[in-house]
């Protein structure tokens, strides 16, 4: 079983990330129990939209393509659409109900 990346909506992690797993997203990058830590657990909400919010003004890049060596086992899709999938997010909402809009 895959589990999807709160932050950019990536698809292809291995581990759950509300488990702090430290696996790193292929995608954004995102470090999880690390990238996503916060001091209380009611920020986290806050903190993986911020993350999402620096992943889409940094251009939305696929993050293993700068790594030869990570690139290889975490192939980005041929028609992969970085808007798409941030936006399949949305629908499925991933921040534990706690959705104010
Ligand atoms: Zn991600």
């Amino acid at each position: 079983m895959k589990y999807q990346c709160p932050v950019c909506g990536w698809d292809g992690l291995d581990d759950n990330p509300d488990h702090h797993t430290f696996e790193i997203c292929a995608c954004c990058g995102c470090e999880f129990g690390y990238s996503d830590a916060t001091l209380y657990p009611q920020d986290r909400p806050a903190r993986l939209e911020l993350l999402r919010k620096d992943w889409i003004e940094y251009g939305m890049k696929f993050w293993a393509d700068q790594f030869s060596d990570l690139a290889k086992y975490n192939k980005k899709p041929d028609n992969w659409n970085p808007k798409e999938q941030v936006n399949s997010l949305k629908k499925t909402d991933v921040n534990t109900g706690d959705n104010a809009a």
